[in-house]
């Protein structure tokens, strides 16, 4: 399963498991060792004591679709309807479902989604995450009622679903005194949305005795799960609570393909000088690439990739954009430079006039719009990245017209992405603004900030000087064979103090400690020598060359982390990261993933330090979304 699935099986990690540990167990590194080697970066070990506790009974309501949870099924139900077009509700009242209809549905549809198939229609996708963009509106209710109408789907699909208690609620709403014999009140627990889950508990002792033992044992434990919540609070459903405050996927779309519609953006893009000579070095001096060739440039905005690629010598270009304004504001611009290809004329003399043809609409709605045969395309050109490489998650888009429309053979370029990752420094925060501010001392607001960017990305141009660890890679995307599920991904890497660094401020041989204050990712992207065979290019979003409006993504520690070479004295008896005894090695576990709220990511940063006598010190896993 892919990394999606992964992260989306799992709970997202209990940061109280990860209190800081000053001595190392042997232990634990063998099994971190075991896992690397084993290639399972997964998030197992962030688990086990939530898993423990889950035995007892799963506390949240768990998403029949994806895995958003919630505390409240009424905010599950509205999920389920505005990003999986699952509206529970309206199919109970349409169908005039009863208690056990609505039982036998949600078991089914939970039996359907574990094999990733599509509920209503019965197709079979390759993924979770294909599945949900799958899912889509019922026409005729009535015709697929049968589908769940077998008593198998009276066995819970999911071992303790308290989805499965929550709709008898409603037949039992009026009933206030049996609500008030149960051992727990609905307004103690609503402080954590838990009023459903065990008032509707008492539905189901009424509905189907045989599960009151289970019932007892979901009371029972509420009183735990209320505990774990505020745990949790900060981290999970936070996340998932987004979803429900968002609009739903098609809302997402409609704000960004509109963001698109503004020229600032195509401005901003089209005056970044590192993105622009990267792709016109890439198509305009790769002549035999693009002689003759057909072209396709999965969102043009302005068609600037799709001129480039008519004046390299590309006899059609196929110039899809989803933005109604800038579909326009291309074909213009197209026709304005006399490259406006005339679909029905070329259809009808069969001799083609003019290179470019824009077609508005998704690329993965493209069929709906014109008659192009599969595999056709010679090159495939898009310029699809966003903030940390990820953010907008429009590669999605670009792979799906690659399995579509690329040749066997054929090029996509870029070819190659590259997120990579350093330590920085005080330099990289805002704390050195607030110090003096015209001779004020306004450290308190830096603190602060500083405060909060340990839980959300920033995004921000750091300086290579500021950088105080050496960078690594942190993971590699190869374009042409990528499968949509390797988006998500999880990597380790190491970060090695820089000797060289400035800002240590020592001129000594001895090099003394510097601060870590966080990791600043980048990416940079290849049009390497496999297809670009005359002239490969790279385009770098790096501290070290020219910026660009991607800059950095800055993601900060909780607290400083002191780093130091490794001929730096050690105190042993202080603690690794201080400054008497500084880390020689940073050790990163990073997962980004795409978040539930569409085109949003999700990071995790877990940090290890390694002090010259071995010891490792482990700061608590942190959460960033990135939206
Ligand atoms: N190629 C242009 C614009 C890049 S910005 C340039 O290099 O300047 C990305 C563009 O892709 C936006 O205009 C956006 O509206 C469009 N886009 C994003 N996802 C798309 C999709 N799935 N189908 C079609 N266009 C898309």
């Amino acid at each position: 399963m892919d990394q999606l699935t992964k992260y989306l099986d799992k709970e997202i990690p209990n940061v109280e498991n990860f209190e800081r540990e000053e001595e190392e167990e042997e232990e634990e590194e063998d099994d971190a060792d075991e896992d690397q080697e084993d290639g399972q970066d997964d998030w197992d070990d962030w688990n086990a004591d939530e898993e423990e506790g889950e035995e007892a009974f799963d506390s949240n309501f768990l998403c029949l679709f994806c895995n958003s949870k919630y505390n409240d099924c009424n905010v599950l139900f509205n999920h389920c309807n505005s990003v999986h077009y699952f509206d529970f509700h309206s199919i109970r009242k349409d169908l005039g479902l009863d208690f056990y209809g609505s039982f036998k549905i949600i078991n089914y549809v939970r039996s359907q989604v574990a094999e990733n198939r599509c509920w209503s229609c019965g197709l079979s996708c390759q993924s979770n995450l294909d599945l949900q963009h799958h899912l889509h509106k019922i026409l005729n209710l009535n015709d697929i009622k049968a589908l769940w109408d077998d008593d198998k789907y009276l066995k819970p699909f999911k071992q303790n679903d308290p989805l499965l208690y929550s709709f008898a609620e409603d037949e039992e709403d009026d009933d206030e005194t049996t609500r008030e014999n149960l051992p727990f009140h609905a307004n103690q627990n609503q402080k954590n949305g838990m009023e459903d889950c065990t008032s509707a508990s008492h539905g189901y002792l009424n509905a189907a005795s045989s599960l009151e033992a289970k019932i007892e044992n979901t009371v029972e434990t509420t009183k735990t799960l209320e505990l774990k919540y505020d745990v949790q609070e900060d981290n999970q459903l936070k996340i998932a609570r987004q979803i429900f405050d968002r609009n739903d996927i098609k809302n997402a779309n409609e704000n960004y393909f509109g963001s698109y519609g503004s020229f600032g953006i195509h401005r901003e893009m089209l005056s970044d000088k590192v993105r622009m000579e990267a792709y016109m070095k890439a198509i305009l001096e790769n002549p035999s690439l693009f002689q003759n060739a057909a072209v396709m440039d999965v969102g043009c905005g302005t068609g600037i990739l799709s001129l480039f690629a008519a004046k390299a010598g590309a006899s059609r270009v196929i110039a899809v954009e989803a933005s109604e304004k800038m579909a326009a504001v291309a074909t213009q611009i197209v026709e304005d430079n006399g490259l406006w290809r005339n679909r029905k004329q070329t259809r009808e003399c069969g001799v083609s006039s003019g290179i470019i043809e824009v077609v508005h609409g998704m690329v993965e709605e493209l069929d709906k719009s014109i008659e192009i045969q599969p595999h056709s395309v010679d090159v495939l050109l898009s310029e699809w990245m966003g903030y940390c490489l990820l953010y907008e998650t429009m590669l999605s888009s670009v792979l799906f017209a690659r399995d579509r429309w690329l040749k066997p053979g054929g090029a996509i370029l870029p070819d190659t992405a590259t997120i990579l990752v350093a330590g920085f420094g005080v330099g990289g925060t805002s704390l050195p603004f607030w110090e003096n501010v015209y001779g004020f001392r306004m450290s308190c607001v830096g603190k602060e900030l500083v405060k909060d960017a340990a839980k959300a990305p920033i995004v921000d141009i750091v300086d290579a000087n500021d950088l105080v660890t050496s960078p690594a890679i942190l993971h590699t995307f190869d374009l042409a064979t990528m499968r949509l599920d390797e988006v998500d991904f999880t990597a380790r890497t190491e970060l090695e103090p820089n000797l060289h660094n400035p800002s240590n401020n020592s001129n000594s041989v001895e090099v003394e400690a510097s601060w870590c204050h966080g990791v600043v990712l980048w990416f940079e992207t290849g049009f390497t020598s496999r297809f670009c065979k005359e002239s490969p290019a790279v385009l770098s979003t790096s501290p070290y060359t020219p910026k660009t409006h991607w800059s950095q993504t800055i993601l900060t520690f909780g607290e400083p982390i002191a780093v130091a070479s490794r001929k730096s004295v050690t105190n042993i008896s202080a603690p690794v990261g201080s400054h008497a005894c500084p880390a020689i090695k940073l050790h990163l576990r990073l997962s980004i993933a795409r978040a539930p709220e569409h085109r949003s990511i999700d990071i995790s940063l877990e940090t290890t330090g390694i002090a010259g006598d071995g010891r490792k010190r482990h700061w608590p896993v942190q959460l960033f979304t990135l939206r």
